[in-house]
């Protein structure tokens, strides 16, 4: 039973590899980012709630991704593993991640930590081009990651659950040390 949760910076790789990975695996790929653009696409009432935040580089308040994984998780196909990709995003997001797991009895879930420099993952997610991808908006990006979601990195580690996987390194190489490190 593979559970895992995807951590890192924008332009990390975090949803090529989790793609990958899931595909291996035949599990769920859950990208909060992935489910919040398509509802903003067809203009759900999700989509309507978080297109502003989205698109200026801001979290989207917690209530909503928190119902929009519940939600994601008790589908059947999650029953046989998952890779979340995009959440938690913050501590109050881990913490209620940790309790709906338990409640669910999918607990087990390892973290892994796809990490790259600042000036690496800018370059990337300028020649990736989505409508969130502009100067201002990543460098908004980034400084939300800092300040909100790198904590998640000791909060894991402080529960033994974080692996790390060196995402400044070609798409195969991730790929690969990430493999290893899920197998080991
Ligand atoms: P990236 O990895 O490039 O930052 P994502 O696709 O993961 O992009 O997320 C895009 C945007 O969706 C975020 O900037 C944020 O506005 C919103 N979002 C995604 N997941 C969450 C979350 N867990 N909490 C709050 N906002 C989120």
């Amino acid at each position: 039973m593979t559970r895992l949760i995807f951590l890192g910076p924008p332009g990390a790789g975090k949803g090529t590899q989790a793609q990958t990975l899931a595909g291996h695996l035949n599990i769920p790929h859950i990208s909060t980012g992935e489910i919040l653009r398509q509802a903003m696409k067809e203009q759900t009432h999700l989509g309507i709630k978080a297109q502003n935040y989205v698109n200026s580089g801001e979290l989207v308040p917690d209530q909503l991704v928190q119902d929009l994984v519940q939600e994601r998780l008790k589908q059947p196909d999650a029953e046989n593993g998952w890779i979340l990709d995009g959440f938690p995003r913050k501590v109050t997001q881990a913490a209620f991640l940790e309790e709906l797991l338990e409640r669910i009895h999918q607990s087990g879930e390892r973290v892994v930590n796809l990490d790259a420099p600042d000036d690496v993952v800018v370059e990337r997610l300028l020649t990736r081009g989505r409508k969130d991808d502009t100067e201002e908006v990543i460098r908004r990006r980034l400084e939300v990651y800092r300040a909100e979601t790198e904590p998640l990195i000791d909060y894991y580690r402080d529960r033994q659950k974080l692996l790390t996987v060196n995402g400044n390194q070609s798409q195969e190489d991730v790929t690969s040390e990430l493999q290893q490190v899920i197998t080991s």
